[in-house]
């Protein structure tokens, strides 16, 4: 499979303009009347040095699962569940509509990678709509007006961050067998300023690696530094600190949150730090968040360990906020150590590591329904308008983070508490301690089965 980028977005938001854009020739038919475009639509397209293929959907409504929209429906769930990457297109100059979080919601139960898109930005009309979008918690929209060709030279960069490596041609694939083919663990550090981001790289690589700056192969341009754990390859993905060494610029005392979410959105392991003496503040917590919602392996370390006065109070003060304000994923690892004396690093890549392995848990299928009957026996769904919501079984559709797909009748009224229920008897049953964990409801039918359309 090729890098494959769906157009997803309700009606009317110019998905078949960006499509004809993308594709460079009118293939997609352009109308006022919303809903015009019905069926998929595929192209090859280029962007910038980008070769992929674009996929136009119909919108996926919500409407009552009659013939016509709930054939869109079903288009729009396949052409995202082929595609490397969505792109989730909203009208600036409309605002954010229900339907749009509603869209919103459902991408981010598929697990797809996303990229927002606010169009019709030309001008200043789209203004609010773009600020109201950064509310959807899919990452900073990217502003676009497809009709006049503005702002694709910033799709073609969050599009990039998505493209599959040049040597592999299938983005699943080279995704799953990563652990195995000896691809490089992906590592990136985050925080806020002064917490000690540089001291801990200094102390993982050496001191004398980053010191040496340019030589060592930190240049401006740098965006990884490569290197080993035991036999782990492990690439460390850039972040504000190793430029600020390499480049002995003035100290930044901001954080840019947009390029922290571009070091997340690379990485398969985030360690947090945190400032033993000022912990889980609101930007630590906003942080946390973005990286168990862009569905990292999440490692905490709390650093400056030397200077904390308190340790077993400081212990518990963290365990109580994260079961506070992160209970979506429990069990989130945290190291202790000081960076400045090296006491207790030693405890991190070991950490990471086994974080990473959970991330890429894989449970065959057999194992995963014989876990699920007893469970569902003991503790059925709810009713839902008088009938039992019925769960088929369960599969993992993918690793990094895991995720599962429950096929169930009326899918669409499983509430979220049972998922809850589901997703914590697997971590404890599987040892899923501490990664985010996505669920995706299915209809009673198997789409890549029955559905030959
Ligand atoms: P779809 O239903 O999502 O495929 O939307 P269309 O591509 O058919 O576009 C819907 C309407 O929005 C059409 O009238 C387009 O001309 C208009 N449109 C598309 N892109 C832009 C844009 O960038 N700016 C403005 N102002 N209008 C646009
Ligand atoms: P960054 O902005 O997150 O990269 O933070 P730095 O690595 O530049 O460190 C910020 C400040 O915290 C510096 O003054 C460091 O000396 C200090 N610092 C870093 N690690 C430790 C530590 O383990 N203990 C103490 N007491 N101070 C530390």
């Amino acid at each position: 499979m090729s890098f494959r980028v769906a157009i997803v977005g309700r009606p009317n938001v110019g998905k078949s303009t960006l499509f004809n854009r993308l594709a460079g020739r009118k293939m997609a038919i352009v109308d006022d009347t919303p809903g015009v475009t019905r069926d998929r639509r595929e192209a090859a397209a280029r962007l910038g040095d980008l070769d992929f293929t674009i996929i136009d959907t119909a919108g996926l409504e919500e409407a009552a699962p009659k013939a016509l929209e709930s054939r869109m429906r079903r288009q729009t769930e396949k052409a995202v569940a082929e595609a490397s990457v969505a792109l989730f297109l909203i009208d600036a100059r409309a605002g954010v509509t229900p339907l749009d979080r509603h869209f919103a919601s459902w991408l981010r139960r598929t697990g797809k990678p996303v990229v927002l898109v606010a169009n019709k930005c030309e001008g200043r009309a789209g203004q609010d709509g773009l600020a109201e979008a950064f509310a959807l918690g899919l990452g900073d929209p990217v502003p676009v007006s497809a009709e006049h060709g503005e702002g694709l030279s910033d799709l073609f960069d969050a599009l990039r961050r998505h493209a599959p490596p040049v040597e592999a041609d299938d983005i699943e694939a080279a995704d799953e067998d990563a652990a195995d083919a000896g691809k490089p663990l992906q590592l990136a550090i985050i925080g806020r300023p002064n917490v000690g981001k540089s001291t801990l790289i200094n102390r993982l690589l050496g001191e004398e690696r980053l010191l040496t700056g340019p030589e060592a192969g930190i240049t401006r341009d740098a965006i990884a530094i490569d290197w080993r754990f035991k036999d782990t390859p492990i690439r460390l993905i850039d972040t504000a600190g190793m430029r600020r060494k390499a480049n002995v610029v003035e100290k930044i005392e901001y954080m840019s949150v947009g390029e922290t979410l571009r070091s997340v959105r690379f990485a398969d392991v985030v360690v947090l730090v945190l400032d033993g003496e000022a912990m889980l503040e609101k930007q630590d917590l906003a942080l946390a968040r973005m990286v168990v919602e862009e569905g990292r392996a999440l490692v905490i370390g709390v650093n400056k360990w030397d200077a904390v006065q308190d340790k077993k109070g400081a212990v518990k003060k963290l365990a109580d906020r994260l079961e506070a304000s992160l209970a979506q994923v429990r069990g989130i690892p945290v190291v202790a150590f000081s960076a400045a004396t090296g006491q207790g690093v030693e405890k991190l890549m070991p950490t990471v590591l086994d974080t990473w392995k959970v991330w890429n848990t894989r449970i065959p299928t057999g194992a995963l329904n014989r876990w699920l009957e007893p469970i569902v026996a003991d503790h059925p769904p709810p009713l839902n308008k008088g009938r039992r919501i019925k769960i088929r079984y369960m599969t993992q559709v993918k690793a990094r983070p895991p995720t599962f797909a429950i096929f169930a009748s009326q899918p669409e009224a499983m509430p979220e508490s049972y998922l809850r229920y589901l997703t914590n008897g697997l971590r404890q049953r599987f040892g899923l301690e501490g990664v985010p964990i996505r669920m995706v409801m299915r209809g009673p039918k198997n789409p890549y089965v029955d559905d030959k359309d």
